[in-house]
């Protein structure tokens, strides 16, 4: 299983769920099979008892599991079903290490956040990353997983921690961290700044994820010095560094993806190049 994970820096509602959902379009296009995760760092269980004021409406899939709006970006983007254990919150996290604990089945252990928690969410993404979920038989070729939250939030760290192990352990051909973050525009200048990314890209290399890509999210197409900059300070090469501008309507987001070569980097990362096909997206 190749995975492609999807964190976000220095603003929330950067359009992470988005991005997560347009790189599987682009990756379908090019011929692979692409299921997807969504974990949640709250503690609710699932996003059934929250004020639609807060998240927006709650999505109800077809097991009945209710989730994040994301999760329906991805069925519609990707055309599969899932189900609720492909969205992970910290509440199911704790819910299943605790029911575990109750059972005795950690025989006289003390339960920790490291290892427990941490292996706790590591088995379970890579449980329900083999799970078919576009009527096919098989485990799909990629798993995107969305971590919801901004990098440096406290709650977030156990699933950074899990992640981190999950690299090392499927290594590096298997494993791509696309980093969605903002490139503000600031005084009558309009110079475009690139300071908030690097500082969220060192906060995710000091917990041990070096991004591959970065998607940078601005009000409009970044500058080629912006991109040198970025590419200078955050150590990701410039072709890998993407930019998703402001667009009228959420469905231009893959082809803005194709047109920029994102897949060319994506399957270079997981080593899937000699596999795929070049993109048929209309
Ligand atoms: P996150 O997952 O980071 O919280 P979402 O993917 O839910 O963010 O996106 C937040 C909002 O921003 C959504 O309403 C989405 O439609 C919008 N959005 C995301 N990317 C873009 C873009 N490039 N241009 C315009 N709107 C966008």
């Amino acid at each position: 299983m190749k995975y492609v994970l999807v964190s976000g820096g220095v603003v929330s509602g950067l359009g992470k769920g988005v991005t997560a959902s347009s790189v599987g379009v682009v990756l379908k296009a090019c011929g692979l099979r692409v299921t997807s995760i969504k974990i949640d760092p709250y503690l609710n269980t699932d996003a059934g008892t929250m004020s639609p004021f807060e998240h927006g409406e709650v999505f109800v899939l077809d097991d009945g599991g209710e989730v994040d709006l994301d999760l329906g970006n991805y069925e519609r983007f990707l055309d599969v079903t899932l189900t609720r254990d492909n969205n992970i919150t910290t509440g199911k996290i704790y819910q299943s290490v605790l029911e575990k604990e109750r059972r005795g089945d950690y025989l006289g252990k003390t339960v920790q956040v490291v290892p427990h928690i941490t292996n706790a969410i590591k088995n379970w993404i890579e449980s329900v990353a083999v799970i078919p979920v576009d009527g096919q038989e098989g485990p799909a070729d990629v798993c995107v997983i969305e971590l919801g939250g901004t990098v440096g939030d406290i709650e977030s760290m156990p699933f950074i921690e899990a992640l981190r192990q999950l690299s090392f352990s499927v290594g590096q051909d298997n494993f791509c961290l696309i980093h969605v973050s903002l490139i503000p525009v600031l005084g009558v200048v309009g110079e475009q700044k690139t300071k908030p990314t690097q500082h969220s890209v060192r906060e995710l290399r000091a917990l041990g994820l070096t991004p591959h890509l970065l998607a940078c999210r601005s009000a409009q197409p970044l500058l080629a010095n912006t991109k040198e900059k970025l590419s200078q300070f955050c150590h990701v090469p410039i072709a890998n560094i993407l930019n998703i501008h402001d667009v009228p309507n959420i469905w231009h987001i893959p082809l803005l993806l194709r047109n920029q070569n994102a897949h060319h980097s994506i399957l270079n990362q997981l080593n899937l190049l000699s596999i795929a096909t070049p993109p048929d997206l209309h």
